[in-house]
């Protein structure tokens, strides 16, 4: 088994920028004023690749998220267009005045073309872009969820034959009176063709297919180079003979810019380095702002009279605009989060970042190796193992699971009032004085013996119940060895028997010895079933697996595989080797900030007790959490067990109860605030749960699971 963490696209992140760059070159024209061929080849046929590779990471990262189930496909389509929607409204407001200034509401302002520009064309000319991606999103989704993948591509090529007609090869529509009368009646419903219908969606599904077919095999660079380089070349060549012979009515869209875009994307997947989303922001941030600098320089040239410099050469110009439009950008990166009030990833002592996309991915890959007809009952105990239990159990209902277990009826209780749904099994015992809330709140109790059963059922309550039976594991449940007592606690008129099981204790193991112990647990297990049938009892539905028994004896058919660590992306144990071949990827890592800086010289004390004296002249770091917050304090004095900025970093001295020490001697650059990660990636480091667990010489289980209340979780969807 792989335990991969996040993929990183640093490449994709970083071509962001220089795609921001050539959008404000296209409307800058650097090189105008020089030569207009050349500013046409730079700006009308190379910088098109830009927006097309913005939709392509778009199509790259959303649509390899869908499947077939329509009402999850929308449910991940909903965030997607509000936070387009969001970023468009403001951009609207943001560019009001210019629009006002620019005479936008005296000129032909009607209701009809205000309702027009804000779904196609943009109310700046720039702006078409949100409803265009809106759209194109909607559109690929709608195609790629109902089609294959293949047919979803032939159908947005022939939009984008459609709208190539409407845009670079215009004057081959005009020859035709009836094809021009089509697309002029088309231009009175938008401006351009280059929209979210013609021109976004075969983009989007591009990125979508080349995500999904990636994994495949390994690739080699130079093929990719070499059709990014002919293909790009023809793309140039294709812009200025239609340029030369007059056929564009507009200049964003030809025939070689979809292969071009094909091997360009390729090209860039293999431009490596880890993700730096703070460069996605920035590429947004610069193509919102840029038309806003470009009346600001041209405000600023007219006012102090060097409009001949500053906006007449062109290319003194197109910088003015980048530079600032960078600055601008960085400086609302800046400011704006302050407005928000600073979230717990912001401004708090201690967090843990709860992935749900990993969450997702880790529960499509276990089905994948689950048999079909077992269904997911995924195990939410102790707060979703850490990771906050109605949270991760609502997040899984969205993904269609519908089956849950907790340790206990407070649990249970929880997540229904929270409003989970499905069925809730109570793994652990309940004292039978609580069985109105069993049926209250519609949770389904374990068995755990006869004696349990007789209390139960003495309420003329009915409840729901699973049979509990102990196959080895010595823990809660009726002893395989005694049959009848078995097969009396299905014949409670209270107790509505759903399931029965029962639960293994070395599934872990590899080792011979414990494979036959796990094997004897399955053999007995049968047996009492077999009985129970004999007997003419039904047990219902049954289940034996939890996360090891699944990926060790995936062959197993059972209704339901009790899934705890897995679904969170975890192993039990550093080092632990399983069967089955699945990708699990770490929900959650977690964090914590530096709140103090000190020097301090050869022999100083550090911490509690005495126990740690520096060796030599140090700098340490004091960092918000401690074993309160779950970091045991068997950890003190381990060597490298955190990350800051990249780095490894030992803590010294004992861990106390709200704060432990760390050793940063020779790195200068270390600040208040800074970020110190525990579990998860610092740039090119990173600790997995699994190792901090060896470390302190438990099972992730226990790590995450005693993570305290004072942490923050910080969900990302
Ligand atoms: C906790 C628990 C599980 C889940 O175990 P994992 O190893 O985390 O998958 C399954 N069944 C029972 C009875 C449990 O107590």
């Amino acid at each position: 088994m792989n335990v991969a963490n996040e993929k990183q696209y640093g490449g994709l992140d970083q071509f962001r920028i220089i795609a921001a760059i050539l959008v404000i070159a296209i409307h800058t024209s650097p090189l105008l004023s020089m030569n207009e061929w050349a500013d046409f080849t730079l700006t009308r046929t190379i910088g098109r690749v830009a927006v097309p590779f913005f939709f392509m990471c778009t199509g790259f990262f959303f649509l390899q998220k869908l499947g077939t189930d329509h009402n999850r496909n929308a449910y991940l389509l909903k965030p997607f267009l509000w936070k387009v929607g969001k970023l468009y409204l403001l951009s609207i407001l943001l560019y009001l005045p210019v629009n006002v200034y620019a005479g936008y509401f005296t000129d032909g302002f009607t209701v009809f073309s205000a309702v027009k520009d804000i779904l196609f064309n943009g109310t700046l000319y720039h702006l078409w872009y949100f409803p265009g991606i809106m759209l194109g999103v909607c559109i690929s989704t709608f195609l790629y969820t109902r089609l294959s993948a293949w047919k979803t591509f032939w159908v947005t090529l022939l939009l984008y034959g459609i709208g190539l007609l409407g845009d670079s090869y215009f004057g081959l529509a005009q020859m035709n009176p009836y094809v021009d009368s089509i697309y002029q009646s088309m231009f009175t419903l938008f401006d351009y063709t280059r929209n979210g219908i013609f021109f976004a969606p075969v983009f989007i599904v591009m990125g979508g297919m080349i995500a999904n077919t990636r994994r495949r095999k390994k690739k080699k660079v130079a093929p990719y180079a070499i059709g990014f380089v002919l293909f790009g070349s023809m793309l140039v060549i294709e812009g200025l003979l239609l340029h030369a012979f007059q056929l564009q009515r507009h200049d964003s869209m030809y025939i070689f810019l979809i292969p071009c875009m094909y091997f360009l994307f390729q090209l860039l997947l293999f431009w490596k380095g880890r993700n730096r989303p703070a460069l996605r922001k920035l590429s947004l941030y610069v193509y919102v702002i840029h038309p806003l600098c470009i009346v600001l320089i041209r405000a600023a040239a007219k006012v102090t009279g060097l409009t001949g410099l500053l906006v007449e050469n062109s290319l003194v110009h197109f910088t003015l605009v980048t530079v600032l439009s960078f600055v601008l950008s960085v400086i609302a990166m800046k400011v704006i989060p302050r407005f928000r009030g600073g979230k717990p990833d912001q401004t708090g002592r201690a967090w843990a970042d709860i992935h749900l996309p990993h969450l997702q991915h880790n529960v499509r890959e276990i089905q994948r190796v689950l048999p079909k007809e077992c269904a997911v009952m995924a195990v939410v105990k102790a707060q979703a193992y850490g990771h906050g239990g109605w949270q991760v159990a609502r997040y899984l209902n969205k993904l269609g699971i519908n089956h849950f277990a907790v340790a206990t009826i407070d649990e249970g209780i929880e997540l229904r009032k929270k409003g989970v749904k499905g069925e809730i099994l109570v793994l652990g015992y309940t004292d039978e004085r609580r069985i109105r809330q069993i049926a209250r709140f519609k949770l389904t109790q374990t068995i755990v013996d006869d004696e349990h059963a007789k209390k139960l059922n003495g309420y003329n309550v009915k409840i729901p119940v699973h049979i509990k039976i102990d196959t080895g594991m010595g823990r809660l449940g009726e002893s395989w060895e005694r049959p009848e007592k078995i097969a009396a606690m299905y014949r409670y008129k209270n107790l509505q028997v759903g399931g029965t099981f029962t639960h293994l204790s070395v599934a872990d193991s590899l080792e011979a010895s414990d494979i036959a112990y796990t094997k004897n647990q399955i053999a007995r297990f049968q047996n009492v079933i077999e009985q129970l049938k004999d007997m003419g009892i039904d047990p219902q539905k049954l289940h034996v697996q939890s996360s090891y028994g699944v990926l060790n004896y995936g062959e197993l058919h059972y209704d339901y595989a009790r899934m705890g660590i897995a679904l969170y992306g975890m192993l039990s144990n550093q080092g632990d080797t399983v069967k089955a071949s699945v990708d699990l990827r770490p929900v959650l890592s977690l964090k914590a900030r530096v709140v103090q800086v000190k020097q301090v010289e050869k022999g100083a004390a550090v911490g509690y007790g005495r126990a740690y004296s520096v060796q030599q002249d140090s700098k340490i770091a004091i960092v918000s959490i401690g074993y309160a917050d779950g970091i045991p304090r068997m950890l003190s004095q381990a060597e490298a067990t955190c990350l800051i900025r990249g780095k490894r970093r030992p803590i010294i001295g004992f861990v106390c109860m709200d704060q432990l020490i760390i050793d940063i001697t020779d790195m200068e650059e270390v600040q208040v605030g800074d970020v110190v990660t525990f579990i998860g990636i610092d740039q090119d480091e990173s600790i997995t749960a699994e190792e901090m667990a060896q470390q302190c010489k438990t099972i992730t289980n226990e790590l995450v699971s005693r993570l305290g209340e004072r942490v923050k979780r910080v969900y990302f969807d």
